[in-house]
Formats: structure tokens, C-alpha cells, sequence
């Protein structure tokens, strides 16, 4: 009875989290589809804990540890993610990606431990296994946790290096044969777990773990070498990862909740990773070996080999070139995170909009550190969201338009990606800024951005830079706009 009843308390937390999906689609639901799918996992999570039985009939039992670890890691978050700077907020769930990779690692390990458990409380059954017909009855089971245990420690040793890498603890490293040497630890992780899943060695329990801190190298050598900018495809491949990984864990708990919240976040991680993939003009292939992007090394372009000067603005001259514009984009980067300026950049949008200017924003996919980030950043100004147009439909409007203003972006409007062969993000789509009639780029200083690469935009005769903290460059140019009347 009370597993009849589990089973219907997994449904429903199935479709929390399917609505969750849904809600999380858009910017002004994202905040409730969030709460509801953490309430189907909550209601989850407390039916197991309660209303489990196993074939003896015995509950799950051993309540001090799970409640122990609940509280314990219910503070943890809590504190972390109440404290989490909202430009750290990638860095974040990279992090707790990681953590989730590193459960179903661990749940593969232990059922592991318990295959063998039992197989070594019944020995005679063990030949019968290992016996000469070849039957093994394990198999099913053995590949189940073979795979949690590979793309969750993947996952898990790739997510710490991400995370290193976002909050520029861990540099770009790639090392001679990269490649080659990333196809050579698949094939030999993937030969192995065949060992262990036929069970065809007796030194499999040995494999095992061979297989484990194999799997864990590989997922900190594929992610070390990837800079450029395509981090963000890494990103969402492994938040795949994990899920596949947590699926596996439903699997072999026979759980449907486990199975479909992970199979849900598998699915959509995907589908992120093929939407990544296309906007970095990168096949899905190059990055699971590795041969991507390529760290900051190539030879791109230096300050000197471009033409031309940089040519500074004041705030007054860009408020009168935006004030009696007829259309202007705004392409907001990770400086507009960094600064905060999302308030103020709603506000200049409006008075813009009430002197008869036509505005839009520009969003690039890899805008900022997270995928979607820029929406979300706008929409907590409540930016409406049909003004975020994004790259494919906004680029061939940029010839219309007399403005366009660059607020803390760079690497998305870097013209090498489409001149400069030899850059490390030769081939990433970018947003044509270079074709409105006046470009304003607000930084601060002439710093790279995220790929560490200078950019001819700067030098541009078109283009004119607003040197500040976006948040106070923004508020000056909107009081000075005030100030023509
Ligand atoms: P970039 O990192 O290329 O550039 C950001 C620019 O913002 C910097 O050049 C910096 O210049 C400026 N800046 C920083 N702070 C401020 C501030 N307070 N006020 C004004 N400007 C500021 O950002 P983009 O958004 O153009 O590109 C994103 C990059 O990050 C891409 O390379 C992308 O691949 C990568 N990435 C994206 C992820 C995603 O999922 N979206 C994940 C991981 C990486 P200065 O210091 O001179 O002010």
C-alpha cells in the first residue's frame, strides 16, 4: 500500500518537475518554476525517507545519517548560495553540477561494493558467474553502475576544473597530443569497463577502480586544455553528464523520480549543449576530444598589427549622438554583470524611448558567464523581453541603426573570430556590430575579455569608447541626456 502510494507521489513530483521546465523557460516565470520543481524534489525526498519499503518490508532506516546530511547540506547551500555574488553565480553551479556528478559516482561505487558483497557471501554462486557458458546475470546491472561511475566522475573531476577555471583559479593548460592522448583514455576507460560489466577478469574488482581515477584524469584533461571562449558548450555538456549520470542511479534503485528527474536534466543539458554548439559554429565531436577552441595561445592579433587609434567619447558627446538617433542597440557583456548596471540600462532605455528613440537589445548566446545569463540579468530590471533580440535576427538590423552601444562586452563582439584565422575564436558567430553607423563601447580600461585577446573593434574609426564602471558611466550618460532637455 505504501508503495502504491510512493509510486503516485513520484508522478506528481515527476510533473513538478516537468512544469518547472516549462516555467523555467521564461525570465517572469523562471522564479516560480524553480520553487515548484524544488517542492516536487522535497516531497520526493521525504516520501523515500518515509514511506519506502524494501521486499523484506523494512524502511529505509539508518534516519540519523540521512537527516544528518540533509541539515548539513541544507546549510551549506543555503549559506552559499545566500552569500554567492551574482557574477559568481556560473561559478556556483558549476559547483553544485560537480556535487551532482559526484553522488551518482558514489552511488555507482557502493552498489558496487555490495555486487561483491554478495558475492562473496555466496562463492559458489561466483563460479556459477565466472562459469564456462559465459551467463553472467550481473551484467545488466554491472553496466548500469559502470556508466553512473564514468560520466559521473567525469562530470564531477570536469565541474571542479570549470569552476577553477570561471573563477580564474585554474589557467587554460593544453599539453602536447592532447587529443590523441583524450581518444586513447576513452578507448581504454571504455575496454575496461567492458572487463568489469562481462566480469571476464578476476582482477575486475581491480578494473574497477582503475576504471574510476581513469575516468576522474579524464574529466580533468578534457576540460584543462578548452579556452577561447567555448567554455559555455563544456558547461552545459557536462550539466548533460550529470543527469545521464543521476538517471543511471534511477536505474539501478529501480527509482522512477530518480530516473525521470535525471533522464529531464540529461535531455534539456543536451539540448543546451546542441544550442551551445551552433552558436560557437563547434561540432559536438571536437568537444568531447577535446580539440577545441584552443587555449589563449594562438597568434592573434596584438594592439600593434591593428589600424588605426582608440578614440575616446565623453558621456556629454554620446548622450547627444544617442539623444537624436532614430534606433539604437544596446549589446550588454559580463561587464554589465560586474557593475550591476542592469537597472540603470532599463532606465536609459526608457528615457531613449520617450525622446522617440527606438531601442533593442542584442543578446549573444555566450554573453556574459552562464547561458542565458543577459536575459536574466535584464529581466531582473524587467526589461520587456521582446526588446532581447537575439544574435541571427539582430545582425542584419545593425546596418539600420545610428547607435549601438556596447556595454561591457567584448569577446561576442570581437571581429577576429570572422578575419583572424589564427584567433582562438576563429569561427564563433558574432554580433556585426562594426556595421551601425556610430559604435560606443563603455569598459573600463583596454583589458581583453574572457578569451584574452585584444579587439580590433576598439580601432575602429566607427567606434568611440566610454572608459568607466559601466553603473557610473550609464548613470552619467542618462543625466546628461536629461541635461539637453
Ligand atoms: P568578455 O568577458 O569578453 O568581456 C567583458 C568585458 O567587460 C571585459 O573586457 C571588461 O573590460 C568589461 N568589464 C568588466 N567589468 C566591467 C565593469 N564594471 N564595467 C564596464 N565594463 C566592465 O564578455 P562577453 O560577454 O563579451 O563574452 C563572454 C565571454 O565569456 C565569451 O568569451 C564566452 O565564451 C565566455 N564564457 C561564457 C559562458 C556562458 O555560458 N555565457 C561561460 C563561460 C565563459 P575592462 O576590464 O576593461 O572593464
Amino acid at each position: 500500500m505504501e508503495n502504491n502510494i510512493l509510486q503516485i507521489i513520484y508522478l506528481i513530483a515527476s510533473v513538478t518537475f516537468i512544469l518547472g521546465l516549462k516555467y523555467l523557460g521564461n525570465p517572469g516565470t523562471a522564479r516560480k518554476g524553480n520553487l515548484i520543481a524544488a517542492f516536487g524534489m522535497a516531497l520526493a525526498i521525504f516520501a523515500t525517507i518515509f514511506l519506502y519499503k524494501n521486499e523484506e518490508g523494512n524502511n529505509l532506516g539508518n534516519l540519523q545519517y540521512i537527516f544528518g546530511g540533509i541539515l548539513l547540506g541544507t546549510i551549506i547551500g543555503w549559506l552559499a548560495a545566500k552569500k554567492v555574488q551574482m557574477t559568481a553565480m556560473p561559478e556556483m553551479v558549476s559547483l553544485f553540477n560537480g556535487m551532482g556528478g559526484a553522488c551518482a559516482m558514489l552511488i555507482s561505487a557502493i552498489e558496487f561494493n555490495h555486487i561483491i558483497t554478495s558475492l562473496n557471501e555466496a562463492p559458489a554462486f561466483f563460479l556459477l558467474v565466472l562459469g564456462e557458458n559465459g551467463f553472467n546475470p550481473f551484467a545488466g546491472i554491472l553496466l548500469t553502475i559502470i556508466t553512473g561511475l564514468v560520466i559521473g566522475s567525469v562530470s564531477f573531476a570536469g565541474s571542479i576544473i570549470a569552476w577553477g577555471k570561471l573563477s580564474g583559479k585554474v589557467k587554460d593548460k593544453s599539453f602536447p597530443f592532447q587529443q590523441f592522448i583524450n581518444v586513447g583514455m576513452l578507448l581504454v576507460i571504455l575496454f575496461f569497463s567492458y572487463q568489469v560489466v562481462a566480469m571476464k577478469s578476476e582482477q575486475f574488482v581491480t578494473i574497477f577502480y582503475l576504471v574510476w581515477f581513469l575516468a576522474l584524469l579524464y574529466g580533468v584533461l578534457f576540460v584543462l586544455p578548452i579556452g577561447g571562449a567555448d567554455m559555455p558548450v563544456v558547461i552545459s555538456l557536462l550539466n548533460s553528464f550529470t543527469g545521464v549520470a543521476a538517471a543511471c542511479g534511477g536505474f539501478l534503485y529501480d527509482n522512477k523520480v530518480m530516473l525521470v528527474g535525471g533522464i529531464l536534466v540529461g535531455s534539456a543539458g543536451t539540448l543546451l549543449t546542441i544550442v551551445m554548439c551552433k552558436a560557437m559554429n563547434r561540432s559536438l565531436l571536437n568537444v568531447l576530444i577535446g580539440n577545441f577552441g584552443g587555449s589563449a595561445k594562438g597568434e592573434a592579433l596584438t594592439s600593434a598589427s591593428f589600424q588605426g587609434s582608440v578614440k575616446e567619447v565623453k558621456a556629454s558627446d554620446a548622450a547627444i549622438l544617442m539623444k537624436y538617433a532614430k534606433k539604437v542597440i544596446i549589446v550588454p557583456g559580463y561587464g554589465l554583470a560586474v557593475a550591476q548596471a542592469q537597472h540603470v540600462v532599463h532606465d536609459l532605455e526608457n528615457l531613449l524611448e520617450s525622446e522617440g528613440v527606438e531601442v533593442k537589445y542584442a543578446i549573444h548566446p555566450v554573453a556574459g558567464r552562464m547561458p542565458g545569463h543577459m536575459n536574466v540579468l535584464l529581466a531582473e530590471s524587467n526589461v520587456s523581453y521582446d526588446k532581447l533580440i537575439e544574435m541571427e535576427q539582430v545582425n542584419p538590423e545593425f546596418s539600420t541603426t545610428d547607435v549601438v552601444l556596447v556595454v561591457g562586452a567584448n569577446d561576442v563582439v570581437n571581429p577576429a573570430a570572422k578575419t583572424d584565422p589564427s584567433s582562438p575564436i576563429y569561427g564563433m558567430p558574432i554580433l556585426e556590430v562594426e556595421n551601425a553607423a556610430h559604435v560606443i563601447v563603455n569598459k573600463r580600461s583596454m583589458k581583453a575579455g574572457y578569451a584574452g585577446i585584444e579587439n580590433e573593434l576598439f580601432y575602429k574609426p566607427k567606434t568611440s569608447m566610454l572608459f568607466g564602471d559601466a553603473k557610473k558611466a550609464l548613470t552619467e550618460l542618462v543625466t546628461e541626456i536629461k541635461n539637453l532637455g
